[in-house]
C-alpha cells in the first residue's frame, strides 16, 4: 500500500476512512484498511463492504492467532 503512515512495530487494524461526497452520494476517495499483528499476519482491504468485513474478520484476533497464514489476500 504505498504512502501508508503507519510506523513498523505499531500492530493493529488502522483505517482511512476515506472521502465520501454526501451531496453527491459517491466516494471521492475509497476507504482502505491495513490489519498487522505481531505474529505477522497482515490483511489488507479497500472500499467500504471490504473494510467493513476486514474489521469485523481481526476482531478477537489477538487472542486467537494462528501465526502467519500463506495466504495473501489480493
Ligand atoms: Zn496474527
Amino acid at each position: 500500500m504505498a504512502g501508508w503512515w503507519a510506523p513498523t512495530g505499531l500492530y493493529g487494524l488502522h483505517v482511512d476512512l476515506g472521502h465520501y461526497h454526501s451531496h453527491r452520494r459517491v466516494w471521492l476517495r475509497l476507504p482502505v484498511a491495513r490489519f498487522t499483528c505481531r505474529h505477522g499476519c497482515t490483511e489488507e482491504a479497500v472500499g467500504p463492504a471490504d473494510v467493513a468485513d476486514l474489521a469485523d474478520r481481526t476482531t478477537g484476533h489477538a487472542r486467537t492467532c494462528p501465526g502467519p497464514t500463506e495466504e495473501t489476500p489480493s
